[in-house]
């Protein structure tokens, strides 16, 4: 029974990405590229979602309490209840079509008939510094102009493996409070299901860009639009974009080999980028590639060390009660509870990063976002990769035999 459930939502799950997503897809992406800045809108809800949760609960709860004390025990009536069912039913649908619906049908990993792998960590860091080494002569695009390529090549993969074609809006937005939503999301970028729109909070990772036009293709899942947007960029005929999806790979393979091990997991963060610094150099990547790598885990090392809202606040206060309050009190309280009332928003950004991974049946941000994928990627190499390298180095060799040049000149 339950079995038969779940096939049924599949099929309904497909049904809708197949005949009802990709036109909403373009009439919302058409709107969008008429409105410029749409996405803008959600950046702060996006930021604040606890607090505009938590006053909103407040305000309910007053509300009811101070009917309550007003004696009001009034029974809605059938057309209030009608009214209040048609429209909960309307935002069911709309978010089913939008979002919801995707999370259901059946995955492009499965058309692909790709699974998760494990692999040898070794060898698969080899083969990828050997690709990234081979490129790395690649003249770098800017952010700017890696966007359409991005884009296409994420439109002509899922074309090509899921056989729908998915409209999405043309540009990248930058969000208008780009550090405060680093800071708290710790979201380099992200897409607007709403808008069908891609926004960002930095140029500095071009390759993410090809993993939020994953999402607006309907692919909510973060796992999927990891294996996607790397798998994309692969396969895109634009070396630079070669060079950008490799990169990533590599950086998502070294974390989530290294993530096996304990000690490496306890680590700090600039602890961890100096092993993972240690293990690409001693494999030998190209100081090009190194340095990119480096600029990247830089820059995430700085947000992660910046506080801001009012952070700065508790953290003042914290300062201030550690110098009046008895030290033999301090020790009392735990490590935990006490780095969270320093960086409160650190952890209640933790708390709606696990939030949504278990609402929407995922595991957690970490795994999703590497060792998922990795493993994904692993079998995408034996299936894909390996027989794409052999189709350019065979029709190289084609082109260089002189033995050909003999059968063409005749
Ligand atoms: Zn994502």
């Amino acid at each position: 029974m339950k079995e038969e459930i779940r096939k049924g939502v599949t099929k309904l799950a497909d049904l809708n990405y197949e005949y009802v997503y990709p036109h909403f897809a373009r009439t919302v992406s058409a709107i969008t590229d008429t409105v410029p800045g749409a996405s803008n809108l959600l950046s702060p809800i996006m930021v604040y979602f606890e607090e505009i949760i938590a006053i909103n609960t407040i305000n309910s709860l007053y509300t009811i309490g101070e009917q309550f004390m007003n004696g009001g025990t009034q029974l809605a009536s059938p057309e209030d209840i009608l009214s209040v069912s048609a429209k909960m039913g309307l935002s069911a649908a709309f978010l089913f079509t939008s979002v919801l619906g995707n999370f259901f049908r059946t995955g492009i990993d499965k058309k692909m008939g790709v699974q998760p792998a494990r692999f040898n960590a070794g060898a698969e860091i080899d083969f990828l510094v050997d690709q990234l080494n081979k490129r790395r002569m690649i003249k770098a695009l800017s952010f700017q102009d890696t966007t359409p390529l991005a884009k296409q090549a994420v439109d002509d993969f899922t074309l090509k493996h899921e056989g729908v074609k998915i409209d999405s809006t043309n540009r990248v937005q930058r969000s208008f409070i780009p550090r405060l939503m680093l800071w708290r999301t710790h979201a380099i970028g992200f897409f607007n299901p709403f808008f069908q729109e891609v926004v960002f909070t930095t140029d500095k990772y071009p390759e993410a860009i090809a993993h939020e036009f994953a999402h607006s293709k309907g692919i909510p899942q973060e796992r999927l639009a990891q294996f996607v947007g790397i798998a994309s960029q692969i396969e895109s005929k634009h070396q630079y974009l070669q060079y950008l999806g490799y990169l990533s790979w590599l950086n998502l393979v070294t974390h989530a080999a290294l993530a096996q091990d304990p000690e490496f997991s306890k680590k700090e963060r600039p602890e961890k980028t100096k092993l993972v610094n240690e293990l690409l150099t001693r494999d030998g990547l190209n100081e090009r590639s190194l340095e990119d790598l480096r600029s990247r885990w830089e820059f995430a090392d700085g947000i992660d060390q910046e506080i801001m809202s009012y952070s700065y606040l508790t953290n003042l206060l914290a300062d201030k009660l550690s110098n009046v309050l008895p030290s033999n009190f301090l020790e009392k309280i735990p490590t935990n509870v006490a780095e969270f009332c320093r960086v409160p928003e650190r952890g209640i950004a933790k708390f709606r990063s696990d939030m949504m991974m278990l609402l929407t049946g995922q595991k957690n941000a970490q795994v999703a976002y590497s060792l998922e994928p990795a493993l994904l990627l692993h079998d995408y190499k034996e299936k894909y990769v390996d027989q794409m390298i052999q189709n350019i180095k065979s029709a190289r060799l084609a082109r260089y035999n002189p033995r050909n040049k003999v059968i063409d000149n005749f």
